[in-house]
């Protein structure tokens, strides 16, 4: 064989090597467990998102969906170590808000949330609690605000990092009631939650996946939701536009990723797999015992989920880079 047809054949061996394992890949994926990337500490609010969600759709997927706990740097080492990750269909990401933010918020950052990943859907939609340690001595918001600003100094405010949505809700809360606070970072609300129980910090904004069981079990004062509506299982907390913070809303979006060039069969599955997941009963009776909203199905989508993160992209570079908050 001279050297031309040589090449020739070895090309069109590759050729047929590639078409087999993708079709291989679209009629028996997935042949292994899958694994899905949490940005936070085991126990918090992503976690147990993504926990409910894993067990779901290990049902329709027919594989094990393993949850991953890669915490730090404010939820952004998760989707910098899933944006190198192989791009073969078995890891994924679970991220929030934080997609959008990070870009504005951190001037070094190993990954483009709209080049670097594949989007696959939305999940939930989940309000946050404006809570404080149980001996927090203050009956209501207004009484909190009160207290916060004449006790300025001696006051901390717990979050999960910069860029975590509990960073964003406590830079919404200060810029809202016009005083600034010290923080205490944690590697998740989980972390901050014990840090709260324990009374070693004084105030933290997080979501109802985390919050819900305290606030019932008055281990910790919870004064306001950041919904627009109250939430159903917690009807005696007054939303923070009826405690008189209007301009304080927050919700927490959640999506998954995957890494770019994850093949279609593969995101189709899991689409399929997710859409399937979230009309499964424990997940829908969990998700709504902790006030969580469920995304409508034509939501949990590639291009739904991907219009989304530019437009959050969009709405929080300014507010961000206007509040001047940044990390290297
Ligand atoms: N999602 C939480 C936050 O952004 C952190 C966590 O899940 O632990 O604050």
């Amino acid at each position: 064989m001279n050297l031309k047809r040589r090449i020739y054949s070895a090309v069109a061996v590759a050729a047929t090597l590639a078409l087999g394992c993708s079709i291989a890949t679209a009629q028996n994926y997935p042949t292994k467990p899958v694994s899905l990337v949490v940005p936070f500490a085991a126990g918090g609010p992503t976690d147990i998102v993504a926990r409910n969600l894993a067990a779901a759709m290990s049902k329709t997927l027919g594989q094990s969906v393993i949850v991953e706990n890669k915490a730090g740097a404010g939820g952004t080492l998760a989707p910098a170590y899933v944006a190198k990750a192989a791009p073969d269909g078995y890891t994924f990401l679970i991220h929030h808000n934080g997609m959008s933010t990070a870009p504005a918020l951190y001037r070094k950052l190993s990954y483009n949330p709209l080049t670097d990943f594949e989007t696959v859907g939305l999940v939930v939609d989940v309000p946050m609690t404006m809570i404080a340690r149980s001996d927090f001595p203050a009956a209501d918001f207004k009484e909190m605000v009160a207290y916060v600003k004449k006790n300025k100094d001696k006051m901390n405010l717990a979050n999960a990092g910069l860029g975590a949505a509990s960073h964003l809700c406590g830079l919404l809360f200060m810029s809202a009631i016009e005083t600034d606070l010290t923080t205490v970072p944690f590697k998740g609300t989980a972390d901050a939650m014990n840090a709260l129980l324990g009374k070693q910090v004084d105030l933290l904004c997080d979501q109802t996946t985390n919050t819900t069981g305290q606030i019932k079990a008055n281990s910790v004062k919870a004064y306001a939701v950041t919904s627009s509506a109250r939430v159903p299982t917690l009807p005696g907390l007054p939303t923070t536009a009826e405690a008189g913070l209007p301009g304080f809303q927050v919700g927490v979006w959640h999506g998954i990723y995957a890494p770019k060039g994850t093949p279609k069969a593969a995101i189709d599955r899991l689409v399929a797999a997710l859409q399937a997941g979230a009309k499964d009963p424990d997940f829908v009776r969990r998700m709504s015992d902790l006030g969580a909203s469920i995304y409508p199905a034509d939501t949990m989508t590639p291009a739904a989920h991907a219009a989304l993160l530019k437009s959050e992209i969009d709405k929080w570079g300014p507010i961000i880079r206007k509040a001047g908050a940044y990390a290297d």
